[in-house]
């Protein structure tokens, strides 16, 4: 593949792959290959999104040549003067943009913001409250290898069996058993409204603190489209870049000056060294993207989205966990419409057609997680691009036409040819 042969890049990523060409030319190529593959298929993944050129641009500067170790005006290293005013400008937008007074946007990733937050509310072996990863949570809210079930004492709290949703007055019982010092909210496969008032009287009535985790959801709440988690919880953590479409980050905000205090200690020297500076300059700008008027419009738009895509999904026969959508992602249980149809198999037929989606379990799913009876989908990247609620009634019979096909060559070729015309018709954003 000729790396020049790409007239829908920005001037600069074309800059880019010229330079590279010279300097490194298999990186090139390899580059050039990427940004085709996401430029000609459909992002599915609910934890993925595009960002600007803006932001991507702004994440590969000389901002990375720096070491900032230490806070704004607090640094132990000297040269740091617009290393603060980037770090600054960050912190103020996050702060804005989530209705908050503190913020600290050094964490490394959204596991690194967990880290930090845990080390900051809690001490080894204290017991935390939390939705397993099998029903929806993620990895470091208390998986055994990891670091979160490595040192601290985990229980867990389960979806509805039935409904599929939180019951809170069940979480409120299983909190006053578990007397946790810390309970913690937010998901990564669940597709509901999480009620963080309700949940903040539960962490009340047994004294415990409550930690919200925004990482998949947190572009909607900037964006309006999702409850926020303040007043309520006392340390919020995120993600930059799922739905809030920033560089690949993590951040953590609070109104409690005293957790602030706390995290600023923990994140630095606590568990990282130098701030990724490249990093948080581009979330300053993504941040600026975000406190945009249009960004609500985009908020709402990947929620209706998701909305048209369950509709597309239940008609061709799907189900959907919780029966539906209430944000940006959804969770399809595949068996009601072909009991032999696994997650794994479906992510690879899909991908063959230019879908690109996760296999993911499914509350009480019988089959083991790198095989699994679902998927989970999501409309940030989609909505990005441009797409709308047509468009997402087209995406679910493509879904459907090639898992019913089961891999059949010549019906994912077909398929990969009418999305390469989506595709072209709403190109990524530069
Ligand atoms: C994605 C996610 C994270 C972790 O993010 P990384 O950046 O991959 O470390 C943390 N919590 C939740 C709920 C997530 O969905």
């Amino acid at each position: 593949m000729k790396t020049t042969d790409h007239p829908s890049l920005d001037p600069l990523s074309l800059d880019l792959l010229n330079l590279l060409e010279q300097a490194d030319p298999g990186v090139a190529d390899l580059l050039a290959a990427e940004a085709n593959r996401q430029a000609n298929t459909l992002e599915l993944i609910a934890s993925e999104n595009h960002v600007s050129a803006a932001v991507m641009h702004a994440a590969g500067t000389w901002m990375t040549n720096k070491y900032a170790e230490g806070y704004p005006g607090k640094r132990y290293y000297g040269g740091c003067e617009h290393h603060d005013t980037a770090e600054d400008l960050a912190r103020d937008r996050a702060k804005e943009l989530f209705g908050c007074n503190f913020a600290n946007v050094q964490p490394h990733c959204g596991a690194n913001a967990n880290i930090a937050a845990f080390m900051a509310m809690c001490n080894p072996g204290d017991r935390i409250l939390s939705l397993p990863i099998k029903s929806g949570g993620h990895l470091s809210h208390g998986l055994k290898p990891n670091f979160s079930g490595t040192f601290y004492e985990i229980h867990d709290y389960d979806v509805d069996p039935e409904s599929e949703r939180l019951d809170y007055d069940v979480i409120a019982a299983r909190a006053r058993e578990v007397q946790p010092k810390m309970i913690i909210c937010g998901y990564s496969a669940y597709p509901r409204t999480i009620d963080f008032e309700r949940f903040r009287a539960i962490a009340d009535d047994v004294g415990a603190i409550l930690m919200a985790d925004i990482a998949h959801i947190a572009g909607l709440v900037a964006g309006g489209a999702h409850p926020s988690p303040f007043p309520h919880a006392h340390i919020v953590t995120t993600t930059t870049h799922k739905t809030l479409r920033g560089p690949r980050g993590g951040l953590i905000l609070s109104n409690d000056e005293d957790v602030a205090k706390k995290v600023d200690r923990k994140v630095f020297p606590g568990s990282q060294g130098g701030p990724l500076m490249h990093i948080i300059t581009a979330k300053a700008v993504a941040f600026g993207e975000a406190l945009q008027p249009s960004f609500n419009d985009y908020a709402a738009q990947v929620v209706s989205n998701a909305a048209a895509l369950a509709e597309g999904l239940v008609e061709h026969g799907y189900r959907l966990c919780t029966g539906g959508t209430d944000n940006h992602l959804l969770l399809v249980d595949l068996q009601p419409r072909d009991a032999d149809l696994t997650g794994a198999d479906a992510e690879q037929w899909l991908e063959a057609a230019g879908i690109i989606t996760n296999k993911n379990g499914i509350p009480n799913d019988p089959r083991p997680p790198m095989v699994t009876s679902g998927l989970r989908l999501g409309t940030a990247a989609l909505t990005t691009r441009g797409l709308g609620t047509d468009d997402m009634r087209q995406i679910a019979s493509w879904l459907d036409r090639v898992m019913a096909s089961k891999g059949d060559e010549a019906v994912a070729r077909e398929v990969r040819g009418e999305i390469r015309e989506m595709c072209d018709a709403h190109p990524l954003p530069h």
